[in-house]
């Protein structure tokens, strides 16, 4: 897809603010600091419109960048972040689970996973969530750029292992550094906008 237009409309923290123009929208899920600001800059082809981890603590929201007049990337607050308080845990789970049962314009996951490293407990829990509720998921292994070639089967049937990767969901091994990847995610993405 070529991006001539890209811009976040809100950080939304109550499901009123959401966008309203009915767009459909792929919504953004991973781990702190897995990369998922880098990717949807990267996309966008955008230094800094998404801003690099958020903070734990931070107020949680659910940002909203209109594609083209075409499509919505949900950007979802990031989990797994160990320290942070049960009530906080609790907010952030109601909010991710409400949008992503409730939302009708959602039309796909893209779940980021660190490519280096095997899926921790909470990469294989939100994945397991998503087939639960039959949620298309397009998986993106980050930082592909920190890991050499010969070595990216290995790490790619580690990622694919590890979650129990439905048949039906891509993997597509990626790196904001090099822009390894990116058209496979836009045309994944196209591939959910046009079902
Ligand atoms: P977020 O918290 O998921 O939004 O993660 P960020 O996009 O802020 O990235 C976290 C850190 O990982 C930053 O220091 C990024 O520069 C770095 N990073 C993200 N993607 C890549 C990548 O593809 N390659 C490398 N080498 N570093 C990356």
């Amino acid at each position: 897809m070529k991006v001539t237009q890209a811009e976040i409309v809100i950080s939304a923290v109550r499901p009123e603010q959401y966008p309203e123009d009915a767009l459909p929208e792929i919504a953004l899920a991973g781990r702190s600091n897995v990369g998922k600001s880098s990717l949807i800059n990267r996309l966008i082809n955008r230094k800094n419109l998404a801003r690099t981890s958020s903070k734990p603590g931070k107020t949680q929201t659910i940002n909203f960048y209109r594609i083209n007049e075409e499509l919505y990337f949900a950007d979802m607050p990031g989990y797994g972040f160990a320290r942070v308080s049960k009530a906080m845990r609790a907010a952030w789970g109601r909010m991710v689970e409400n949008y992503l049962t409730q939302r009708q314009n959602l039309v796909g996951v893209i779940q980021l996973i660190d490519l280096r490293h095997p899926p921790t407990r909470d990469d294989q829990d939100m994945y397991e969530w998503l087939k639960h509720h039959d949620m298309p998921v397009i998986v993106v292994a980050t930082k592909a750029d920190k890991i050499s070639k010969g070595h990216w089967p290995k790490h790619r049937k580690q990622v694919k292992e590890g979650l129990s990767l439905a048949s039906e969901d891509p993997l597509i091994l990626f790196s904001a550094q090099t822009g390894q990847g990116k058209e496979e995610v836009w045309r994944a993405i196209g591939d959910r906008l046009r079902d």
